[in-house]
């Protein structure tokens, strides 16, 4: 027997399925990520159902012979306007969903929250998608349970001087001091590591409004999408494009 379920979800992929239809990928905060069909989903009635990086409440049917899904109504709580109008955050958006997805896992619920806060952020400013970005993949690590040092080094303990740099240590998993370090290749600079601590327990809203100039931006940016992949266990598909 079909099965009622109720969601709040972000739509992450949205795909043609046969002439009429419709499927879709949703991020959804209690049952991680499922993929859903839309019936009439791409000419009929529901075409304007689940717009890619839209956020809302769906209503799905379940059916447990098969473990299949079908989206039949949304309550619309956000769509993007700004997002597709600018190819860098269009691109921004497709990893900020990829990397949610991959490391959804046991937490679905707080990554689910970031997901549409940060979708929001973008589309309110598509012109500093890389802000975004960099607010986001912060909290996306620390809502993994990653717990990172900057005063001090988390393998060696060592009291950190202010203007000191920080690497990447493959065996924590987090940054350290260079004498602890086995990956040299990224370096967090002083004014990087002193914007992670300082945005650490911040909101992503709050964190954007924090300034940050472009070429920190640029470093911290390399930075913590190598320290995300590392995360990831493989490297994000969405990051190949280059262009963000
Ligand atoms: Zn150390």
């Amino acid at each position: 027997m079909e099965r009622d379920v109720r969601v709040r979800a972000v739509v992450t992929n949205t795909r043609p399925y046969g002439e009429m239809h419709r499927s879709v990928t949703l991020l959804t905060d209690s049952l991680g990520l499922i993929n859903a069909k839309i019936f009439g989903g791409r000419k009929g009635k529901k075409t304007a159902l689940a717009p890619l990086y839209s956020y809302g409440t769906f209503q799905l049917y379940h059916n447990p012979v098969n473990d299949t899904y079908t989206l039949s109504e949304e309550e619309s709580e956000f769509t993007p306007l700004g997002i597709m109008k600018d190819l860098q955050a269009t691109y921004t958006a497709a990893y900020m969903c990829e990397a949610s997805s991959r490391l959804a896992g046991d937490i679905p619920q707080s990554v689910c929250s970031l997901l549409c806060s940060a979708l929001k952020l973008l589309d309110n400013n598509p012109d500093q998608s890389r802000k975004v970005l960099i607010d986001f993949t912060w909290r996306l690590i620390q809502s993994s349970g990653i717990s990172a040092g900057f005063d001090s080094c988390p393998s060696c303990d060592r009291k950190l001087d202010e203007n000191e740099v920080m690497l990447f240590s493959t065996t924590l998993g987090t940054p350290v001091c260079k004498n602890c370090a086995d990956d040299g290749k990224l370096v967090l600079l002083p004014g990087c590591r002193r914007y992670l601590a300082y945005t650490q327990n911040m909101s992503i809203e709050d964190a954007f409004e924090v300034k940050l100039f472009d070429t920190a931006q640029q470093r911290l940016r390399d930075f913590l999408i190598m320290w995300i992949s590392f995360f990831s266990q493989q490297s994000l598909q969405t990051l190949k494009s280059g262009l963000i």
